[in-house]
């Protein structure tokens, strides 16, 4: 059995006024995965425990079949992983954002979306004059950076340590969201300082000349101590292999034990290469037992509030991913596919939420559960449900468990 999981990030939402009431999965013109829904069988599952924030970290670890409450320790943790960067058991790894801050309030996440090469010569600026003994500054893709906070024993930080997500708090003050908890008055610091460094760096004077928004200062969260998980391989028996422009993603892939496939063209944003995303996929299951792609753009067209975006971008998933795997599958013998995002990013909100993720499995041994598309609407309706998500991978993994026969509480 060779098996696909399509992870359209952040693609489950709400219903639109302006589209007449439908979801954009609904609005959106997906074939392929309405095809799969009328073969195979549609449910949800919900990957993110009440009491943990919802993020890719937690939600895929829960897709790709592990309990988030026993084993998430943070997202750095995961992107250092992806990075090859090595944690001793008592570091910390702290994710470190370049935003946008005007009067006070978090204008830009991203900050503007600023470049790996322009973000590469502002850590270069801010690791000796910021940087000491056991602190060290990692360039990442973009805005994501790294901090590495070396720890002799398990000092200053704790895991009562809180921390803000800055892409929860789009234009809100961020006064009312800095790091509380043990160490936290050394990020508050470390995040006031960087703005004197980077407010007359030439990358930032460029930025303003060109009307780009400048990296005003550096946003510090999502810390944690490396997480200790159980292979894939050895848990569930498969090889895997991951596609993916997130450095996150990749982190939790790395972490276990699937191959991190790099696919020029994939990226973390709407421009990213559909179809050499899919192309590779179908080529990596010749070898592979199993090939997960995600795909980020769903989920930052919702962060941008742009519903036309978001709808491209399934579409896209659709024709460019979910075909390819779809006509190429079965020449490899038996298959089955499973396309489910891992939370929900609704465009309202612009951020992301707790909650149901519909998603569909079909292909070898799925019987048709009479579904007619794959959405929120007909995942709803469905008798499937996992709550908690993570028990969804080893039913699907599950080669002779007949899906719709059975239905779970
Ligand atoms: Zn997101």
């Amino acid at each position: 059995m060779k098996y696909a999981i399509v992870i359209p990030d952040g693609c489950a939402d709400e219903p639109q006024e302006s589209l007449g009431g439908r979801t954009p999965l609904q609005a959106a013109r997906t074939p392929h995965l309405d095809a799969l829904a009328r073969t195979g069988c549609v449910g949800r599952s919900n990957n993110v425990p009440s009491s943990l924030t919802p993020a890719s970290d937690v939600a895929t670890l829960s897709l790709f079949g592990y309990d988030p409450l026993e084993c998430y320790t943070g997202r750095a943790p995961l992107e250092a992983a992806a990075r090859g960067i090595r944690l001793g058991p008592q570091d910390w790894a702290i994710r470190c954002n370049f935003v946008s801050i005007e009067d006070g309030l978090m204008r830009d996440f991203t900050a503007g979306h600023i470049s790996s090469e322009e973000a590469r010569e502002l850590i270069g600026k801010l690791a000796p004059v910021l940087g000491r003994e056991g602190i060290e500054f990692y360039s990442g893709v973009g805005y994501r950076n790294l901090l590495i906070w070396r720890s002799a024993d398990g000092g200053p930080f704790h895991a009562e340590t809180r921390t803000q997500p800055p892409h929860d708090i789009p234009d809100q003050p961020i006064a009312d969201y800095l790091p509380r908890g043990p160490g936290a008055d050394l990020l508050v610091t470390l995040m006031h300082r960087s703005r004197d460094v980077l407010a007359e760096h030439p990358v930032n004077k460029a930025r303003r000349q060109r009307g780009q928004r400048p990296a005003t200062q550096i946003w510090l969260w999502g810390l944690g101590q490396a997480p200790r998980l159980e292979p894939f391989a050895s848990r569930y028996g498969f090889k895997g292999v991951i596609l993916t422009g997130v450095d996150l993603v990749r982190g939790v892939g790395a972490l276990l034990g699937w191959e991190v496939l790099d696919v020029p063209g994939v990226t973390d944003y709407l421009d990213n290469d559909y179809a050499a995303q899919g192309q590779a996929a179908v080529e990596a299951l010749r070898e592979a037992d199993l090939v997960c792609v995600h795909v980020e753009a769903p989920d930052e067209a919702s962060h941008e509030g742009r519903l036309d975006a978001k709808i491209a971008a399934l579409e896209a998933i659709d024709e460019h991913i979910v075909g390819p795997l779809r006509k190429q599958m079965p020449s490899y013998g038996e298959w089955r596919i499973l396309v489910s995002p891992d939370h929900p990013t609704p465009v309202r909100t612009r951020a992301h939420a707790h909650g149901f993720v519909p998603w569909v499995i079909a292909g070898s041994g799925v019987a048709s559960g009479g579904f007619f598309a794959y959405d929120e609407v007909q995942a709803a309706g469905s008798c499937h449900c996992f709550d908690p998500g993570w028990q969804l991978m080893a039913r699907f993994l599950d080669r002779d468990f007949l899906f719709s026969a059975v239905g779970e509480s």
